[in-house]
């Protein structure tokens, strides 16, 4: 019953630093979003300390009846939010779900095609470095130089070349709407599987505001911490009851031992409240304000890859105004706005550098930010933008700290986690 702050000082001060960050600054890391108090209490409960190897009903311990239980509501809450039949909750990860769906439906040395990283597609889909990229002929796919949109005659002329087992669409840096319905054409053109990769986009999915990769997809993988704003963990959905027992069996025993049950009890709790009626309302709001942050960025000179976003993602070009991904996140890290630099497309700077940001809305919304928050922070961030224009990569230290001041304001007038 000691207290954590008691029994260990030393970590729980990181935990509080780490409430006062995200409490003092703005977060617009597209994968990122704050849970309920609820999702976390589920998270941190009792459910930590039971082993349940197996599915519910089928378990290879005893004691499982009440996590049974979470499992099943989880299970039965995802089904209802997707609208497909068969849903696995047990990835600890987004990449593990990748995992579990390549485990279940490919072999080693058999061809896939994904997108590449520098057109937005995820290092699971096939990178070099990444295991996918190594144990499966990768063959990648990537956007057009004109529009920054996906190139879908390039992905038919690759699956039509290179015959792939299974073709992937979804991605970590992807604005637009993808057209599943396009993807399914060209997976069926050469008897592939379709495998879409919602991570990022899952939440608008689950409130209308993105089409569905049902019933275009043969399986669909997610993260559960992005837009659908549940614990940190990953998931796998279809409607194909013998890709269900081969996705089942393919995480446990294929890749995982028992699962994280508490995980699978705070998803539960996280499916729930995206079964509400505000969760739509919320959705709704996180792309309203992609687009307000969007046109207001471009109103102050940068560019947005692809002009805008459908989505809670954006990438900005920075170009226009000559200066780098990099050190622009480390000048807005300074004025307290969390962003990561990212490649954009055909991108002539080194991983490291890049000439993009990606920004996103959906934590951001969750704190209570409307479109004219989002405007003023779009202001804040060409203003610090400026600063390293005209002074290089040290920037403008007053602009920095007037915003950083600013910015404090905003973040006190949207106090969260006030029980904590
Ligand atoms: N898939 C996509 C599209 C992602 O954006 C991510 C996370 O960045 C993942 C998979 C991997 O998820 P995780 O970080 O939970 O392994």
């Amino acid at each position: 019953t000691e207290s954590l702050a008691s029994r260990d000082p030393e970590l729980f001060g990181s935990i509080t630093d780490e409430l006062g960050r995200q409490r003092d600054e703005i977060e617009l890391i597209a994968s990122e979003n704050i849970v309920s108090a609820a999702v976390m209490e589920a998270q941190g409960s009792v459910l930590t300390n039971k082993y349940a190897e197996g599915y519910p009903g089928r378990r290879y311990y005893g004691g499982c009846q009440y996590v049974d239980v979470a499992e099943n509501l989880a299970i039965d809450r995802a089904k209802q939010l997707f609208g497909c039949e068969f849903v696995n909750v047990q990835p600890n990860s987004g990449s593990q779900a990748n995992q579990g769906a390549f485990n279940a439906l490919i072999k080693p040395g058999d061809t896939i095609l994904g997108m590449n990283l520098a057109s937005g597609g995820h290092l699971t889909h096939g990178a070099a470095p990444n295991q996918s990229g190594k144990w499966f002929n990768a063959v990648q796919y990537g956007v057009r130089k004109q529009d920054q949109l996906i190139d879908y005659d390039e992905v038919q002329a690759l699956a039509t070349e290179h015959q792939p087992k299974l073709i992937i669409a979804g991605g970590s840096a992807i604005p637009r709407q993808i057209d599943f319905a396009k993807f399914r054409e060209i997976a069926d053109s050469v008897g592939a599987y379709l495998m879409v990769d919602m991570a990022h986009f899952a939440g608008l999915v689950a409130a209308g505001e993105h089409p569905s990769p049902f019933p275009y997809a043969d399986v669909a993988t997610t993260t559960t911490h992005k837009t659908l704003r549940g614990p940190r963990g990953g998931m796998i959905l279809t409607n194909n009851a013998d890709i269900a027992k081969k996705v089942n069996s393919a995480i446990f025993p294929g890749i995982q031992g028992g699962p994280l049950m508490h995980v699978i009890a705070a998803k539960a709790v996280a499916f729930g409240e995206a079964l509400r009626p505000e969760f739509k309302t919320y959705q709704k709001q996180v792309r309203a304000n992609a687009v307000a942050l969007a046109d207001q960025l471009m109103k102050g000179g940068l560019d947005i890859v692809t002009g805008g976003t459908d989505t809670h993602v954006m990438l900005v070009d920075l170009r226009p105004k000559g200066v780098k991904g990099n050190a622009t996140e480390k000048a807005l890290g300074r004025a307290h706005i969390t962003a990561n630099k990212n490649g954009i497309p055909f991108d002539p700077e080194k991983p490291m550098v890049t000439s993009g940001l990606r920004l996103g809305t959906p934590a951001g919304t969750t704190r209570g930010f409307g479109e004219a928050e989002f405007r003023q922070i779009a202001d804040w961030i060409v203003e610090v933008v400026d600063g390293l224009a005209a002074n290089g990569e040290e920037g403008n230290a007053e602009v920095e700290a007037k915003v950083k001041a600013e910015v404090a304001e905003l973040c006190a007038r949207f106090p969260m986690y006030d029980n904590l």
